[in-house]
């Protein structure tokens, strides 16, 4: 049934005050108490796809879309907002714009897709001048000639306070090399490339230093060692290198995420959508020397650092048992645990011998006020 203008905006149901159009208390839900996917469980709810052509909505790290011939277009969006997802006081715009659109290459790869094109929508605070626009925009250029993406459009429009950045990115695959989040089975290997918790550590050392900073503008910031862990915060790599390196090997992971919000978060998601439980290794968990370090510095467990840090951008998936001899001597891919029964829940064996559920914390990007 389609709406009438008046049915659509009616206030009876849709108050942004929380009061009906008679006065009355209407129920008012904090975002918080849903937390990011609960809401977007809740926003997706009725919206069923109804076309042949929309293979996967919502859901994955992209949708996938048939554009005929057995090959597949997958399109994946990101916001990122000044003041929750980056602090322009130790973000220089360039690596910003490089990193607003590695987050979303990174959604493509996971769906072990290539990206193909991006559009970039701004909005712009009267702060900015056209040099800090372009300096953004140096960033963006540079993560397009690198991963081989060609910006073809985007928005433009003026912000009351901030900057917002929001980035979609589309990507191609044949249908049938897709790698969804729903298809680990019990006995597949869980992998994961790269290492982990270093961009968490990253950004704690930048923000102690932009609080030392603010307490003393002469102190000159402390950050010359750690050359590692501040790149992996501001300058993350997406894993296109991985998806190539599997189509070489002929390697079809039977589920792949990307590790935004920490290992415990995106574990979980795949553990949902494939209706399994997994086991985790904590010595298979790849953490980085320099991370170790200062994770001990900051008086921070190191796993608890990988499991529950994000924006590491590496890739999460897991293989049929079979594939292990192929992937075994590949490069910067690491055997992590294995997928169980989901009665065995998602659990973490400890150096120490202990075994620990793995609860999904990660990123709380609605924190209760
Ligand atoms: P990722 O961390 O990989 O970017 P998200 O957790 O942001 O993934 O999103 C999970 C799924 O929910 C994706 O399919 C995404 O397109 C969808 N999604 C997120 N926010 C919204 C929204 N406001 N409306 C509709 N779909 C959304
Ligand atoms: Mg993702």
């Amino acid at each position: 049934m389609r709406f009438t203008n008046e049915q659509f905006f009616s206030t009876k149901h849709h108050s942004m005050s929380g009061q009906d159009k008679h006065g009355g208390q209407q129920q008012r839900t904090e975002i918080s108490s849903l937390g990011e996917f609960g809401l977007i469980d809740r926003l997706a709810e009725g919206f069923t796809p109804h076309l042949a052509s929309t293979i996967k909505g919502i859901g994955d790290d992209a949708a996938v879309l048939s554009c005929g011939k057995g090959d597949v277009m997958v399109v994946t969006t990101d916001l990122l907002a000044e003041g929750i997802h980056f602090d322009l006081m130790y973000t220089p715009l360039k690596h910003l714009g490089y990193k607003a659109v590695v987050v979303n290459l990174s959604d493509v790869c996971a769906m072990n897709a290539t990206p193909t094109q991006i559009t970039v929508s701004v909005a712009l605070s009267n702060r900015f001048s056209v040099e800090a626009v372009e300096e953004l925009y140096a960033g963006i250029r540079a993560a397009c000639d690198h991963y081989g993406a060609d910006l073809v459009g985007g928005d433009t429009c003026s912000s009351r306070q901030g900057l917002v950045i929001s980035i979609t990115a589309m990507g191609r695959a044949r249908r049938q090399e897709v790698v969804y989040r729903s298809g680990a089975r019990p006995g597949d290997i869980i992998c994961v490339t790269g290492d982990l918790g270093a961009a968490y550590l990253g950004l704690q050392l930048l923000e102690r230093e932009k609080q030392v900073y603010l307490s003393d503008p002469n102190v000159k910031p402390d950050l010359e060692e750690q050359n590692y862990l501040i790149g992996r915060q501001l300058k993350p790599e997406a894993r296109l290198d991985m998806v190539q390196l599997f189509a070489k090997n002929s390697i079809l992971p039977t589920s792949m995420i990307d590790i935004s919000d920490g290992l415990a978060s995106d574990l979980f998601h795949i553990c949902r959508q494939s209706g399994v439980g997994a086991f985790i290794e904590e010595s298979g968990v790849p953490i980085h020397p320099d991370a170790q370090f200062m994770a001990i510095k900051f008086n921070l467990d190191p796993i608890t650092c990988a499991l529950s840090g994000g924006e590491d951008y590496e890739l999460l998936f897991t293989i049929d048992p079979k594939d292990v001899e192929k992937i075994k001597y590949l490069p910067d891919i690491y055997i992590a645990g294995e997928i169980t029964p989901p009665e065995d829940g998602i659990k973490l064996h400890t150096k120490g011998g202990n075994i620990h559920d793995i609860k999904a914390q990660g990123w709380l990007h609605f924190p209760p006020q």
